[in-house]
């Protein structure tokens, strides 16, 4: 995979040993324009904060799109001033008073949840509301299923008359549905279906539910392919969803993922039972999901031509490696098996598309190393 040269170019430029994050808010930008282009006339586009929660990337992202998806109270105040989507299965009163003070869109998942939030609004009428719902299919590629199985999220639909009948005792007035289901499809036909199944199926309900439907929110999803090789065709999902405002996406994954590039130096390297092991100043206490998801993100390795040692540099020709960090841990692998045709201690490994669930899921005080540094671009 190429590295952009002025991502290159930040990335020599950091201290040494190197270990970076360097985001480029130009590609945040261009990923959420392009998913906006796929979108119909008037539908909402938000994105998931959980992603990538840096305050810069809100910032690159503020005029893109339309507001802002969150689910804590810390992210609510992150997106203090901008239109915001409030869900999540644990709300706290202290959360709910928070987004009605900011008037947020509350994704509600559960009947308690619809009697709490009525009982602290001051005027239930006038509640934002969507009602999220677990519907029991239909199944759709992906990781993380969040719907269509028993989870924590969402109201279950056979008890969706009941939180509708609820809903209207308490005189609030839910505006539709919250149906995000899954993460990282990278199937766009099959996620076209899933949105145009969303929105017949939302319109029934709402008829049955006496819901005059105006939000259709089938959450994020879209998937980013960490090795570069498959894309999400925004053209084929563009093409296969309806022509319906209501439509709301709400995606993290796609418009964070390619703004990121985590850059780590060869501290070492060093063979044992047969292996080759590029160890580095960093590792998944920084970028945690290929541990987490149990893969090997690719990575370009930079060339550093400085070598200020007295003596041999070590070097790996046409060799296989496994990159692995610099915690105590075995489990603490970036790539497996990847091939090199020249690898030197002192070069450094970027690893793309690490702008998504990268810094944001990693458990960075594990061992105490510092973290790592942050570099923000805009463009080349
Ligand atoms: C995580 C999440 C998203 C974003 O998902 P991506 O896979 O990053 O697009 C959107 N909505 C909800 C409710 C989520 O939990």
């Amino acid at each position: 995979m190429l590295i952009p040269p002025h991502v290159a170019d930040a990335v020599r430029a950091l201290p040494r040993p190197v270990c970076g994050y360097v985001y480029d808010a130009a590609v945040a930008r261009e990923r959420a324009t392009a998913v906006r282009a796929a979108l119909p006339t008037g539908a909402g586009l938000y994105y998931a904060v959980k992603a990538n929660g840096d305050p810069r990337m809100l910032a690159a992202l503020a005029g893109v799109v339309d507001g802002f998806e969150v689910a804590s109270g810390g992210e609510l105040a992150l997106a203090a001033g901008h239109p915001v989507l409030f869900g999540g299965p644990a709300k706290t009163d202290d959360e709910l008073r928070a987004a009605l003070a900011a008037d947020a869109t509350i994704h509600v998942e559960g009947i308690l949840e619809l009697r709490r939030l009525a009982a602290l609004a001051e005027d239930p009428g006038a509640v934002r509301l969507a009602l999220r719902v677990n519907r029991p299919g239909p199944p759709l590629p992906g990781s993380h299923a969040m719907a269509g199985t028993a989870t924590p999220f969402g109201i279950a639909e056979d008890a969706l008359p009941e939180a509708a009948r609820t809903a209207h005792h308490l005189g609030l007035r839910p505006r539709g549905f919250h149906l995000h289901a899954v993460s990282n499809n990278l199937d766009a036909t099959a996620h076209a279906a899933f949105v145009t199944d969303a929105l017949q199926w939302s319109t029934q309900r709402a008829d049955a539910c006496g819901i005059d439907l105006a939000y259709v929110n089938v959450g994020g999803g879209l998937g980013v392919d960490h090795t570069g090789e498959r894309a999400f065709d925004l053209d084929a999902f563009a093409a296969g969803i309806p022509d319906d405002p209501r439509l709301v996406l709400e995606p993290g994954r796609y418009l964070a993922t390619a703004a990121g590039w985590y850059a780590a130096e060869v501290l070492d390297l060093k063979r044992t039972h047969g292996r080759w092991f590029a160890v580095l100043r960093g590792g998944t206490h920084h970028f945690r999901l290929p541990a987490a998801w149990g893969y090997s993100h690719p990575f370009t390795v930079l060339p550093v031509e400085e070598w200020t040692y007295p003596f041999d540099r070590p070097t790996l020709r046409s060799s296989t490696v496994d990159a692995v960090g610099e915690l105590c841990t075995p489990r603490d692998v970036l790539a497996r098996d990847r091939h090199v045709e020249r690898l030197r201690v002192g070069d450094v490994l970027v690893f793309a598309n690490t702008g998504g669930y990268g810094w944001d899921i990693s458990h960075h005080d594990f061992l105490r190393h510092p973290h790592p540094q942050v570099r923000w671009l805009d463009g080349a």
